[in-house]
């Protein structure tokens, strides 16, 4: 083969690496050269063809021929010499090119000429020389600590222990605050009975006292199993499609009757512009606003609390939306406004013993907010009023079937039910009987969800409500299991009670057949209608009624 027929079969698309190649005949003669290598020669490729290295290149030629010779005479290949150079498109920097250059061989062995490979490593050679300099700076670094009699294995060794122990009791609080939530579900619901009972004056008010100090409880257990659970990063945000009309509307309607009570104008201002429909976690946006307008009516004595929101076009079909709740209460000085934002921190000591809270609640609107890629802030002046503020990213929605992000409403069911309670712990079972027994419902109990399978083979029952975690077979094992049934038991509406509310457990439940669910401690108002929704439907679109929201309850 010659070396022009060598060179017609080479393929174009080496014209146009970012490498250089080239190829000499044993004269050092150019047979091809590509144009990246020509040009970093200066001289037009087609100029190259023919003549030598040392006619076009002299300066070149002197370093790079006795290689070339090396290589025709061994026949081996020399890889990897670095070339110092200036380039023609460059004049007066230097780069460095890494050379290689390789025999060419005829069909019977003989060598007829060199092909090359030439490499800018200038940018690469920079790298490993910072990376260099930066490991020398260090072990002189460590020189210098060990000199001082610092024992970095022990630091590393304690730094990652504290970072272990502090994920272990996030985890502990998670798990602590989660188990208390089951117990208190029993206090409140008898507290709430009790309540409604024959009692006299006297009675009748330490019962109501006992509920508002086992709310209080209840709201700062949430925080706490919020707040640990976000440390631990257990928590994931939901993307179902909200309106954020309805979500400010309703979450300032939690609101009215304090704010009546004390006297306070309240008033939300949506954008007229506002996207109907956004997708994103509107409990985690009610959650936040719960907090900032809770906080802002606690802390306004008199005057107004506003609400507001607009929104601001990101790329594609992202958009940002901004909530501001802005007050005319007491104000915070410019030096508490920034810890006010981590855990555990108040304005003041005076604030803590006139107004209660744990400091938990900004921590945790602070972790949400940053969980769905906002910000939050705010102005404020002492004595004079704040206006918190708080932005998230969520893109363009679509409009929802129903009302299905509808606000929890006490709609009791038209008709007298026959009701299956399956929830192995007896308080809570007795709680969820007496009041369903109260509103004129008819209510067996099991324990256990192989009992709730042969109960609903044996009667027939409108609605079963299952706890999720139970002895033998647990809720989401047992309504797939009547999924499964024959004839329209299978049909039956199934509601899972769990104290387990976090996200991505609702789809567990619904995927195992359940048509709702209901996170403990719930309010009796959230399971009647939660029950009105099932009923009423019997099948159809599964919808959420969720946990008791923060610091609502004490609303009621
Ligand atoms: P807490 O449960 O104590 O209210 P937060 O984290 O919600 O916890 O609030 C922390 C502190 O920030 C409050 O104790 C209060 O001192 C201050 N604060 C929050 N909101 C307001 C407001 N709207 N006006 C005045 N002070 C506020």
């Amino acid at each position: 083969m010659s070396p022009q027929n060598f060179i017609q079969e080479t393929p174009r698309i080496y014209k146009d690496l970012p490498v250089g190649l080239c190829y000499l005949d044993t004269d050092f003669r150019f047979i091809h050269i590509n144009d990246w290598l020509a040009e970093i020669n200066g001289i037009p490729a087609e100029e190259h063809l023919g003549r030598t290295i040392g006619e076009l290149i002299p300066d070149v030629a002197a370093g790079v021929e006795p290689q070339f010779r090396k290589v025709i005479d061994t026949g081996e290949p020399i890889i990897g010499g670095t070339v110092e150079a200036e380039t023609s498109n460059q004049p007066g920097i230097k780069r460095h090119f890494q050379h290689s250059y390789y025999p060419v061989r005829s069909d019977d062995g003989e060598v007829i000429g060199i092909s090359c490979v030439v490499e800018d490593v200038t940018d690469r050679n920079e790298a490993l020389a910072a990376l260099k300099q930066a490991k020398d700076e260090l072990e002189q670094r460590v020189r210098e600590l060990e000199q001082q009699g610092v024992d970095l294995v022990h630091h590393k060794n304690a730094k990652e222990g504290a970072e272990q122990a502090s994920r272990a009791k996030s985890e502990f609080l998670a798990t602590m605050s989660h188990e208390i939530r089951t117990p208190m579900n029993g206090v409140l619901g008898m507290l709430r009975l009790l309540l409604a009972s024959d009692l006299t004056g006297r009675q009748w008010e330490l019962a109501q006292t006992a509920q508002t100090s086992a709310e209080e409880l209840l709201t700062l257990l949430n925080d706490i199993l919020d707040y640990s659970k976000l440390e631990a990063s257990r928590i994931a945000l939901e993307y179902v499609s909200f309106s954020p009309n309805q979500v400010l509307d309703s979450a300032v309607s939690l609101f009215r009757t304090r704010a009546d009570t004390k006297g306070l104008d309240l008033s939300v201002e949506p954008s007229s512009e506002l996207p109907q429909w956004v997708e994103g976690d509107p409990t985690r946006v009610r959650q936040i606003l719960y907090n900032l307008i809770g906080n802002a009516i606690r802390f306004t004595p008199k005057g107004s609390v506003r609400v507001t929101a607009t929104h601001r076009v990101l790329e594609g079909n992202d958009l940002e939306l901004y909530i501001s709740v802005s007050d005319t209460g007491i104000g915070i000085p410019q030096e508490d406004q920034t810890k006010i934002f981590t855990r555990f921190s108040q304005a003041d000591n005076t604030t803590t013993r006139k107004f209660g809270g744990s400091g938990l609640g900004l921590a945790i609107c602070k972790q949400l907010v940053e969980l769905m890629d906002g910000k939050i802030g705010l102005g404020s002046i002492a004595g004079e009023g704040s206006t918190f503020w708080f932005t998230i990213r969520c893109t363009v929605g679509a409009p929802l079937q129903d009302s299905q992000a509808c606000e929890v409403q006490a709609v009791p069911p038209a008709r007298e039910l026959r009701i299956l309670v399956a929830e192995d712990n007896p308080v809570s079972s007795m709680v969820v009987q007496l009041f369903l027994e109260q509103e004129g419902h008819h209510v067996d109990v099991v324990e256990n969800g192989l009992e709730v399978v042969q109960a609903v083979k044996m009667a027939t029952y409108d609605l079963v409500l299952m706890d999720v975690q139970m002895p033998e077979m647990d809720g989401p094992a047992a309504a797939r299991t009547i999924r499964g049934l024959e004839g329209v038991i299978s049909e039956i509406p199934m509601i899972a009670l769990t104290a387990n509310a976090m996200a991505g457990d609702r789809e567990e439940y619904l995927t195992a057949g359940m048509n709702d669910y209901l996170a403990k401690p719930f309010d009796p108002r959230q399971l009647m209608a939660v029950i009105a929704r099932v009923t009423e439907k019997k099948t159809g679109t599964a919808q959420v009624a969720g946990g008791v929201p923060k610091r609502v309850l004490t609303e009621h």
